[in-house]
């Protein structure tokens, strides 16, 4: 994988891929994490006298126009954080934006419309690669939490411009092959969140490589309906129990042992649990944490997500922690700067973890 620092930038129309997908409530964002771990690159590259034209998706337009969508928001974001200009422009591909990209002088910076509000996105359409690679004379890719999917603006433009990794992607591949190939044990696990379907492959990678597996959150649910608990009206995934029952006999995997119940839900884990897995955590030498341990929106149900949060923070171990809502959590409890990596991804730091090749890493090897 080529890295910026073998490229001269000077006066070149850089399209920047980055994953500036950040939440949004009634118009406003409430994290602004990923736009500042993508600051380094874009500062280094306008450092440079490149012309950066910056390119995300936003939400899920699902290949249409949807007004509350657009990158207005987050342009003035950036502009804020870098306090320097930053152009809006009205779409993504197309003549006007080609023209307007055409006058940029050399350290501008620009910020396209939503590149999901075409369809070509997510097919991974060759004409809408082609739209995207006229803009520009060189592709970054800076997208880590978006590395693996394999839509056009992720694994389609790097075989479509010269290009290479960007640095918060660089940084994010160097601190997860650490843990993926040269782990400090006891290596532990933390998996919570909604879906034990999308995380099984990476729980049974740790079974196998890890010294600990803790779940908890929703996906835990289906683990302990599957050995015989009563859920009640729990979240569960029906579909995932046969899979979930294999693992059951795993000594490294520990489920939750009590946990709090409201209308005949489990919401959060329970004091025992915590305490367990607060041992577990306290002994650990490299502390892998994704997903929340209950639904900890709501203040009642939050306290197992906060403490096991606070004993991945205390650790003196390597802590490592992704996902969208884990960094929620852990903005909310200002806990940021005490994990050693806070990877701004979920699925894709999962995907890594789990030893799967990323669409958007591969392409970048292959050039
Ligand atoms: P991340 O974004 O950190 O990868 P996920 O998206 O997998 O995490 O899951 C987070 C969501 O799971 C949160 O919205 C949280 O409220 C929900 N959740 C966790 N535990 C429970 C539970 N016991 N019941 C219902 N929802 C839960
Ligand atoms: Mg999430």
């Amino acid at each position: 994988m080529k890295f910026l620092k073998e490229f001269d930038f000077s006066d070149k129309r850089t399209l920047v891929r980055v994953d500036f997908n950040e939440p949004i409530i009634n118009n406003r964002l409430t994290s602004d994490f990923k736009i500042k771990a993508t600051l380094p690159t874009i500062k280094y590259l306008t450092g440079k006298g490149a012309k950066v034209i910056l390119l995300t998706h936003l939400g899920r337009p699902d290949g249409k126009i949807v007004e509350e969508l657009r990158t207005g928001i987050i342009g003035q974001r950036v502009s804020r954080l870098l306090n320097r200009p930053v152009r809006k422009l009205n779409d993504c591909v197309g003549r006007e934006v080609e023209e307007i990209i055409a006058e940029m002088k050399a350290g501008e910076t620009v910020i396209l419309e939503n590149v999901q509000f075409y369809p070509g996105e997510k097919a991974k359409d060759p004409a809408y690669i082609n739209s995207l690679a006229k803009l520009a004379d060189f592709f970054v890719f800076d997208a880590f939490g978006q590395a693996h999917r394999d839509y056009a603006s992720i694994s389609g433009l790097p075989r479509a411009l010269p290009g290479c990794a960007g640095s918060l992607c660089q940084k994010e591949i160097e601190a997860l092959t650490r843990v993926l190939e040269n782990p400090e044990h006891p290596l532990v696990i933390i998996i919570g969140g909604a879906k034990i379907s999308t995380k099984m492959k990476v729980i049974k990678r740790f079974l196998a490589t890890a010294d600990s597996v803790l779940l908890g959150g929703a996906l835990a649910n289906t683990a302990l309906k599957a050995k015989g608990v009563d859920t009640g009206k729990s979240v569960v995934e029906d579909k995932m129990l046969g899979e979930a029952g294999e693992i059951l006999g795993n000594p490294k995997l520990h489920l939750p042992i009590d946990w709090i119940i409201s209308d005949e839900m489990i919401l959060d884990i329970g004091q025992q649990t915590i305490k367990e897995f607060g041992g577990i955590i306290s002994s650990a030498r490299t502390i892998v944490f994704n997903g929340p341990m209950g639904l900890f929106e709501k203040e009642q149900f939050s306290s197992g997500s906060g403490k096991i949060a606070r004993a991945v923070a205390e650790s003196d171990g390597c802590s490592l922690a992704g996902g969208g809502d884990t960094i929620a959590l852990l903005e909310g409890l200002n806990l940021i700067k005490e994990i050693d990596h806070v990877s701004t991804g979920g699925g894709a730091m999962l995907e890594f973890l789990a030893g799967k090749k990323l669409p958007g890493l591969e392409a970048l090897n292959s050039l």
